[in-house]
């Protein structure tokens, strides 16, 4: 006899996770439990409204797990619901992909509502029941299956797929609920950081620069090698923001839990090697000696960043004439424009984290179907796993494949 497939979580991958269980005709019911109002909230949010939904890229180096490397753990789903496949799928549902730089791809109409409303559509089509405001409080192991607990009451399901995501971001939904679940049923959860995120940093060089932003190179040390990206960069009251901030901001927060000190370094002239810069700028004070310091980088780079810059080197006042800059000085200024360095403090917090890093302990799933090695006929797939991924939609990437093995494997 067909059973019921309870989804906990109404999110990316949950309601992956329906269309394909329910298009299977595997299951007599698919019900997704949601906590929230409405679906699909942080979806709605992603690639700043676009939803950059995969990534052309995509391979198992592009995520990590609590020990920091790239999790073999990933491997099976990424290879059996690879970005082919995955846009495959949203091709059958209309989506339209468009790819920009870097191998990221968004749905053609740049818009997130495009596919969360096809979900929708699809799910309904199909019959799925999706449930909202029902947060699921409890999971029991029972005859034949599961009884989940919600405010409504109890529900029977054969099967149960945890798609309840991570903490991230909790204005959009974002809760540790999901792992706590797991915890009741005796699963182990690895401790939940913020990733992609942005981060506090010592501010004495950079407070006049807020709100400003930048083209160049961030790089960040601290680690056991030091990872480049490059982007524009925004200085903000508490730090710096950006894409290319966010990128390293994993590896920063992994190293701040471990009790590093990592420093981002700041190329704002990439374009020029150090010895170049030095020669420019020698250059720039001989040709017009008389322009004051406030002045002197004017038509290179920002008013603010130029005269922040020549402060932060240590030349002053700034009322001095460009041609009265010392080699030394120069020397300074060049090392303050190609690496402006910047320790970092801590991070903006899961509060304002896009991803979770850390959650259901990957050793106690199993890779090829996504079903617990504990409870049998419990899956998980998305964020609540211990998997993140970089930026530039290989979370998603892994909210759909996720979800799409662990159906795979009970059909
Ligand atoms: C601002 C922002 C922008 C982002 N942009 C991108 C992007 O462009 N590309 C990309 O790849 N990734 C992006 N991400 C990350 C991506 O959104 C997530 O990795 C992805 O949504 C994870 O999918 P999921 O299904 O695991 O979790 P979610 O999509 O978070 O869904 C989980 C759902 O479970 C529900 N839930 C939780 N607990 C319970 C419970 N006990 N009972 C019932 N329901 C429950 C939640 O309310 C939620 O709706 C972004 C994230 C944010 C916050």
């Amino acid at each position: 006899m067909r059973g019921i497939l309870a989804i906990v979580g109404g999110g990316a991958s949950g309601l992956c996770a329906a269309v394909r269980a329910a298009e299977s005709g595997r299951f007599s019911r698919v019900i997704v439990l949601e906590r929230g109002p409405r679906v699909g909230r942080k979806l709605l949010a992603t690639g700043n409204g676009r939803c950059n939904l995969t990534n052309r890229y995509a391979s198992p180096e592009n995520y990590r797990c609590r020990t920091g490397r790239h999790p073999e753990f990933v491997r099976p789903a990424l290879e059996a619901f690879n970005v082919g496949r995955v846009l495959s799928f949203f091709e059958s549902l209309g989506i339209v992909p468009l790819e920009e730089e870097d191998g990221k791809i968004y749905p053609r109409s740049l818009q997130a509502a495009s596919v969360l409303d096809v979900l929708r559509f699809r799910a309904e089509e199909l019959g799925v029941e999706l449930c909202c405001d029902q947060e699921v409080t409890g999971i029991r192991p029972a005859a034949e299956g599961f009884v989940l607990l919600t405010a409504q009451g109890k529900l029977r399901a054969e099967r149960v797929l945890l798609a309840a995501g991570g903490a991230a971001s909790p204005k959009l939904g974002g809760t540790d609920s999901g792992c706590r679940l797991l915890e009741e049923l005796g699963h182990s959860i690895t401790p939940l950081l913020p990733s992609i995120v942005q981060l506090k940093t010592e501010l004495t060089t950079i407070r006049p620069l807020t709100g400003i932003k930048v083209d160049g190179i961030v790089t960040l040390t601290g680690g056991d090698t030091p990872v480049s990206q490059t982007g524009e960069i925004l200085f903000t009251d508490y730090g710096i923001s950006g894409p290319p901030v966010m990128q390293v901001s994993c590896q920063a927060t992994r190293l701040l839990e471990a009790g590093g000190k990592p420093v981002i370094s700041l190329d704002l002239a990439s374009e020029y090697t150090k010895e170049e810069l030095f020669l420019l700028l020698k250059a720039r004070a001989a040709a017009r000696p008389e322009v004051l310091l406030e002045n002197f980088l004017v038509g290179m780079f920002h008013k603010r960043v130029g005269q922040t810059a020549l402060k932060a080197a240590g030349i002053a006042p700034l009322s001095r004439k460009a041609g009265s800059l010392a080699p030394n000085e120069l020397n300074a200024l060049v090392s303050q424009l190609k690496s402006w360095k910047l320790p970092v403090t801590g991070t903006m917090g899961l509060l304002n984290a896009q991803v979770t890093a850390g959650g259901a302990e990957l050793s106690e799933f199993d890779p090829n179907t996504l079903e617990s090695r504990l409870i049998p006929g419990l899956y998980a797939c998305g964020e609540v796993l211990d998997i993140d991924g970089d930026c530039g939609g290989y979370n998603l990437q892994w909210a759909w494949s996720s979800a799409m093995l662990a159906i795979e494997s009970m059909i």
